[in-house]
């Protein structure tokens, strides 16, 4: 056997050891079905083992199904389908039941199994520890288990969906199912998830003796007279169910069909005996296969971000092991920068421009820990230790030995040109130098440099902390050097990377903007104004345009405004914006959240943010019923995949894969769509084309199809078609 091994003690315990050779993570793929399909049967058939013990070899005990091997099912679904829809469907069940039907002969067997859960068990992997009859948890504080299959667009088809609701109290089973919370060992007992939690070094010998103590080989719900945590029949049942519905509306808008078969999963399953109930999930599980917005979702959110998180755009040159970084500007930015990079090992020198400001910036790091502890998500080691990585200066030769150095300075060229100068003066020619920059090109700021082949972007967004996306953008002389280092040094900060090429926005801000300027668009119309957030949330969007604005702050629109207008003239911005957004900022002092007043007015907590009436007053408001709200809809995704497909076509990305990645991570454009090529390839190039056409006579040439569009609409190609070939020769 290629995946596991087998060792049966002189009590005719089995101890199975799953430890996939090759791979740091066990996933569940073809051949650990097939080999354990043979364990299952070894197991029940061989006389002289009396019970199974099943753990792992790997540091965690596995990350859940290898969702490649999804993909290739979704695939072949879509090719037969094409002759035979009756058969593919048959066929993508069968695929979809495979586990539930393996893990079934685990738990309705007459041999007790226990899971040794030696670390960290998601997905598919934790739905094997499900179906044995006891779970025993390390205590190592790292360790987590959980169903993240939401996420991705797909529903736990191993049997979660059930056991789950038949384990856990009800509000926890539906989070744990439709929002992939994971939860550490205390709290998974706490839940009823896990039998026991043990320290490390005694998880194998507990779980061997559980079985000599003659655990029962039977699930609860096998027990007569079973009752699941929620009785759908009772009151609160229900309620539970209604008020479910409701708040699943209310966040998902209908948009993700993974997240409804969910709920159908838990209702129905719950009302049926558990073998049906086992049928019912894999057929919803198949059917979410057959989704669009899985096979979207998995390949971006998933398969692409794997890749990218491996260095997919990673020059071949050697590796960096990134020790000591400095950071220049220890403000809103840097003072996050330097918590991030400490937060993972990295020595940081955090330079201002006197010492104050540089230990205000480290004193940021520290306020962030305490309230970390305070929420018990940190200690006072971890604190020190973080803490320890921060030295504080305002002295330039403390540069000297820094594998990198990145200015978050004022967004102001002839400060960032004399803090290049004085970095030049400190480092050796090697250092490669990186701008936070968020407008300003870098090839014009790496006319300062002595050496623009090592200077580059990396453009981070705010709150560093939070954000996963980093943009990182090569100048016009870059070179390969400081690309990999960039790239090294994200992906150990544990942040995904795109690379993009320079350009003003760069991409994602390129994008944001257009998603603002429709909002405008629709308030200067008299589109209802409370219409543009809501409209722009049931289309996918996170965040509302205009909440948006007031938080990223109107004035620093206002900039963005006016230096595109001193570059580029007047022509580059649409009157009625820089009208609108000076009427906000000089006229009314509404600069955005953080004065407590922007497009919404934020009163004092726990009131709520309500929109500013004057809007209404300002701009005369249409009849909402002759508003259309698949315009609006369809206004905000387009023009923001339409700006996404220009990038594309300027060569600002050049990797298709983290046009969608980076819009998602970026501003969480519609996740359901798997970002916004995959969007217009969902819609077919030909059909958006059309749709565009009709945009840009209704509501302006912003949504006129772009050259590229145009011509793949005519070639009948896609996106993912035309590019993603060569991806696959890139690979
Ligand atoms: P900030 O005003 O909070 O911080 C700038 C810091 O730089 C201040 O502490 C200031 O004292 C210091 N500084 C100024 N001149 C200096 C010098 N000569 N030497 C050393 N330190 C000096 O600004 P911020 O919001 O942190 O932005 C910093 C950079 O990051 C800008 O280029 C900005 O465009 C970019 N950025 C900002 C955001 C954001 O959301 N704020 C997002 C992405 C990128």
């Amino acid at each position: 056997m290629k995946n596991f091994t087998l060792d049966i003690d002189a009590d005719g315990i089995a101890l199975i050891n799953w430890d996939m050779p090759g791979k740091s993570m066990n996933v569940i793929d073809e051949v650990v079905l097939e080999e354990m399909d043979d364990l299952i049967k070894k197991v029940a058939c061989d006389e002289a083992i009396k019970g199974a013990v099943i753990t792992s070899g790997k540091k965690a005990f596995g990350a859940g199904a290898d969702l490649t091997f999804l993909q290739k099912m979704m695939g072949e679904y879509e090719t037969v389908k094409a002759k035979d829809e009756q058969k593919a469907a048959q066929m993508l069940f069968d695929g979809a039941y495979r586990l539930n039907q393996s893990l079934r002969t685990i738990e309705a067997g007459d041999k007790p199994w226990v899971a040794a859960i030696n670390g960290t068990a998601l997905g598919g992997c934790f739905e094997i520890t499900l179906a044995c009859h006891a779970r025993v948890m390390t205590d190592a504080e790292s360790a987590t288990v959980g169903l993240p299959e939401a996420k991705v667009g797909l529903l736990p088809g191993g049997g979660g969906t059930q056991r789950v609701s038949r384990l856990v109290n009800p509000q926890d089973a539906m989070q744990m199912l439709l929002q992939g919370k994971a939860h550490r060992p205390t709290k998974a007992k706490q839940l009823n998830l896990i039998h026991e939690v043990v320290p490390a070094a005694d998880l194998i010998e507990r779980s061997k003796q559980l079985i000599r103590d003659g655990l029962k080989a039977k699930a609860p719900w096998d027990e007569k007279g079973f009752k699941a945590p929620l009785n759908l029949w009772s009151p609160a049942g229900v309620q539970m169910m209604s008020a479910g519905n409701g708040l699943l509306r209310k966040e998902t808008y209908g948009n993700y069909p993974n997240a409804i078969n969910i709920m159908k999963c838990v209702y129905e399953g719950l009302q049926l005996p558990f073998d049906t109930a086992l049928k019912v999930e894999s057929r919803y599980f198949a059917h979410t296969l057959s989704t669009p917005e899985a096979k979207a979702m998995v390949r971006t959110l998933f398969v692409n971000m794997q890749e990218l998180n491996k260095g997919a755009r990673r020059p071949d040159v050697g590796a960096n092991k990134v020790k000591k970084i400095g950071v220049i500007g220890a403000g809103f930015m840097g003072a996050s920068i330097a918590y991030v990079s400490a937060k993972v090992g990295i020595d940081v020198v955090l330079i201002d421009r006197d010492q104050d400001a540089a230990d205000k910036g480290k004193a940021w790091s520290e306020d962030t820990l305490d309230k970390a502890i305070k929420r018990k998500r940190s200690t006072e080691e971890k604190k020190a230790a973080l803490l320890d990585h921060i030295t504080t200066t305002t002295d330039y030769a403390s540069l000297s030995d820094c594998d990198l150095i990145i200015e978050a300075v004022f967004e102001d060229k002839g400060i960032k040109k004399t803090v290049t100068e004085q970095t030049d003066a400190a480092t050796s020619d090697n250092c490669i130098f990186a701008s936070n920059t968020s407008t300003i090109p870098i090839s014009e700021l790496a006319k300062a440099s002595k050496n623009a082949e090592k200077f580059i972007g990396i453009h981070f967004f705010s709150p560093v902390d939070k954000m996963m996306l980093v943009e990182i953008i090569m100048g016009d002389q870059t070179g390969d050097e400081a690309l990999a280092m960039a790239i090294d040094y994200v992906l150990a900060i544990k942040k995904t990377p795109i690379v993009v090429n320079d350009t003003r926005g760069f991409y994602v801000n390129r994008c944001v903007m257009r998603y603002l300027n429709e909002s405008w668009n629709m308030l200067v119309e008299g589109i209802p104004v409370p219409m543009i957030d809501n409209v722009a949330k049931a289309a996918g969007m996170p965040v509302g345009p205009l909440t948006l604005n007031d938080a990223v702050a109107i004035d620093l629109s206002q900039k963005v405004i006016k230096q595109t207008i001193a570059d580029l003239g007047e022509d580059a911005i649409d009157p009625r914006h820089v009208k609108l957004v000076n009427m906000m900022v000089d006229d009314h002092g509404r600069i955005g959240k953080k004065a407590g007043k922007g497009f919404y007015d934020y009163p004092p907590k726990p009131a709520k943010a309500k929109l500013w009436p004057e809007l209404k007053e300002m701009f005369p408001q249409q009849d909402a019923e002759d508003v259309s709200v698949q315009d609006i809809k369809d206004r905000f995704l387009y023009t923001i995949a339409m700006e996404a497909a220009r990038t594309v076509e300027e060569g600002v990305v050049s990797d298709i894969r983290e046009a969608d990645v980076g819009a998602i991570l970026g501003f969480g454009f519609a996740p359901y769509t798997g970002g916004p090529l995959s969007f217009i390839d969902k819609v077919g190039l030909a059909a958006f084309e059309k749709r565009a056409k009709e945009l840009a006579k209704q509501y302006g040439d912003h949504f006129k199809p772009t050259k590229l569009i145009s011509e793949m609409a005519k070639k009948g190609e896609t996106f993912y078609g035309r590019f993603g070939e060569q991806l696959k020769s890139a690979a």
